[in-house]
């Protein structure tokens, strides 16, 4: 299957949350294009309605594109917890209420797994990125990264769900890794190397 190739010089990243800004800008660096954000146009936040992590990233990448009538790129994403039948998925951001308190969230993962009767803490991140044009085309991709529960909360780099989320074969959580070493490994990065494989050819190794 031929995928559309990313030709235009303005990008929008179709999100209001600061830390996944970014971490977009930056791994959207080498592309050398003008890049904004709808935080910065003041364009509102579609409802979420899908069911999944692919599904609510084309909502939001679509809504933006008509938005704007310029390419944009949303990502959705969230950790899941397997003792917490995958919770809170696709709800991670309303885990931390309104106040996007993820002090809070994290308090509440870790009450909820300690009623589980030998938990397993395994858990992963999950990150869809979708990349939609004014006229509907879209490319839609994921990736996704295992690791372990870790209590108490480590380290204050990074952001929302970090300081609790050990990768598999690493002693740091991503809130203790310098950020360029998470850019590396992480849900993100894995989602966004395959989407510059198929819409950036040339920026891939
Ligand atoms: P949404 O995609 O805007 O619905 O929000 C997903 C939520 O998942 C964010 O608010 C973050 O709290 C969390 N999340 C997604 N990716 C990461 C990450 O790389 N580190 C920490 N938390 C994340």
């Amino acid at each position: 299957m031929k995928y559309r190739i990313f030709k235009e010089n303005k990008l929008v990243i179709a999100s209001h949350n600061q830390g996944k800004i970014r971490e977009i800008r930056e791994l959207l660096q080498p592309l050398n294009i003008e890049i904004l954000s709808a935080y910065d146009l003041k364009i509102e936040e579609p409802e979420e309605n899908g069911c999944t992590f692919e599904e609510n990233a084309l909502i939001k990448s679509a809504f933006v594109s008509k938005a704007t009538k310029l390419p944009c790129l949303s990502d959705d994403s969230g950790i899941c917890f397997s003792d917490l039948n995958n919770e809170p998925g696709i709800h991670s951001a309303r885990w931390a209420g309104e106040n996007k308190d993820f002090d809070l969230a994290m308090s509440k993962i870790n009450k909820a797994i300690k009623k589980i009767n030998n938990p397993n803490y395994n858990c992963h991140f999950v990150c869809s990125l979708s990349l939609c044009w004014p006229d509907n085309y879209d490319v839609t991709v994921s990736g996704r990264i295992d690791g372990k529960f870790s209590w108490p909360p480590r380290g204050n780099k990074g952001f929302g769900y970090d300081p609790i989320f050990r990768p598999l074969d690493h002693k740091l959580t991503f809130a203790e890794m310098a950020p360029n070493f998470k850019h590396n490994i992480s849900h993100r990065s894995i989602a966004f190397n395959k989407l510059i494989r198929l819409s950036f050819p040339t920026l891939s190794p």
